[in-house]
């Protein structure tokens, strides 16, 4: 496995920081594109590019390579055999970290957040008291990414929606490692949610000498993309940063809130030790209000908006982050232009397209679009 090693040499703006990685594993296939976006809506004073993260691969896709580059490396590294992370059933970082491990030869486990999954009473005795489950696991569907988390042969493991990573999700990944080095004898590597610790920072910054290497500071006034778990964002502010750029990086939050974000980038830069010369809200515009119902949950305006972008542009977004930040980003600029630097707008595609596959747009079509209806070839040969 270590025949996957490769040696990073980091770009000489991150010298100074702490936690430099040794080493990377090639994942994605960079530098991604950056094109002309004709998204309808922009107003006019502003022009918008996208680049294309939702290419760094087909089935290892989006954002999460990127990060996965250097949590695999360190993996390897510390000769662990299996990788253990969590996220929610459609995670995209889960499925990634699964199609990575079987490329690389590491065993994955996935605890994944279920939302029909809710510990009740008693039916079953824990340190902590009783609790009860409903078993979902018979009816569950192999949709979108849970498919492609199957076919890696990945460990799928289900625990309720509502459960916290530190104090439900990250205990169990200790005792599924515990369990393992009994069992097997073998090391497990623990990757928090999203992939978003220093290690995973390096994903971003290295996309940020990416885009200097594209022109993009040249370019651009103002970066704007979806944040989740926080490592894009902190991995973009901070390479901005170093670099005494004059664009601004906007994240639009589709969980959480911005304090949680402030507080994650805060930890990151105290970590990295830039702690004591700057801080998130001198680096990054971090936007609330585009979450709709909740973290996983579509309006129909919002698919809406996914399936007129598709029809339009051909650019496909999804609906758990790059549609929200998406359609964030076009209100913004259309209620809020004042936050933005300058008229240059480069929007980042993080990915997310299996997430589509998992029936909600399904169904919006089915129900919205009958005037658009798919018809037989023989009802309408007549008709010519
Ligand atoms: C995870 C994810 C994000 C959020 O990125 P973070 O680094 O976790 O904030 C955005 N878009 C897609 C498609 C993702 O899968």
């Amino acid at each position: 496995m270590t025949s996957f090693l490769n040696h990073f040499n980091a770009p000489a703006w991150c010298h100074r920081l702490t936690h430099i990685p040794q080493h990377f594993v090639k994942l994605g296939n960079l530098n991604t594109p950056i094109n002309e976006w004709s998204l309808p809506g922009v107003p006019s004073k502003f022009k918008v590019h996208i680049k294309r993260d939702d290419l760094t691969g087909s089935t290892l896709s989006g954002n999460k390579v990127r990060k996965l580059e250097f949590l695999f490396a360190d993996a390897i590294t510390r000769g662990c055999k299996h990788v253990i992370t969590c996220g929610s059933i459609q995670s995209n970082f889960a499925r990634t970290t699964a199609i990575a491990a079987a490329q690389l030869g590491l065993k994955c486990h996935l605890i994944l957040r279920h939302p029909d999954i809710e510990y009740t009473t008693a039916t079953k005795q824990t340190k902590d008291g009783p609790i009860q489950y409903k078993d979902c696991t018979a009816n569950l569907p192999f949709d979108g990414n849970v498919l492609l988390d199957k076919m890696t042969g990945a460990s799928v493991y289900l625990i309720p929606k509502a459960s916290k990573y530190e104090t439900d999700i990250k205990p169990r990944m200790e005792k599924l490692a515990d369990h393992l080095k009994k069992e097997t004898g073998e090391e497990s590597y623990l990757v928090p949610v999203g992939g978003s610790n220093t290690t995973g920072l390096y994903g971003y910054l290295t996309a940020f000498q990416e885009m200097m290497d594209q022109g993009v500071l040249e370019q651009f006034d103002d970066i704007i993309f979806t944040c989740g778990s926080g490592g894009t964002a902190a991995g973009l502010a901070i390479g901005n940063y170093l670099n005494q750029s004059k664009i601004r990086i906007h994240a639009i939050t589709i969980c959480d809130n911005k304090d949680y974000f402030v507080e994650h980038i805060n930890d990151t830069l105290r970590q990295i030790g830039l702690g004591d010369e700057t801080s998130a809200d001198d680096i990054i515009d971090i936007i609330d209000g585009y979450k709709g119902l909740g973290y996983g949950l579509s309006t129909d305006d919002e698919l809406e908006f996914i399936y007129s972008v598709c029809r339009d542009t051909g650019i496909v977004l999804d609906p758990c982050y790059s549609g929200k930040g998406a359609l964030g980003m076009l209100k913004e600029l259309a209620n809020n232009p004042d936050r933005f630097q300058g008229n240059r707008i480069l929007f980042l595609h993080t990915g997310g397209t299996y997430g589509l596959f998992d029936g909600k747009m399904d169904s919006f079509l089915h129900k919205h679009k009958q005037s658009e209806p798919v018809i037989m070839w023989e009802k309408v040969e007549d008709l010519f």
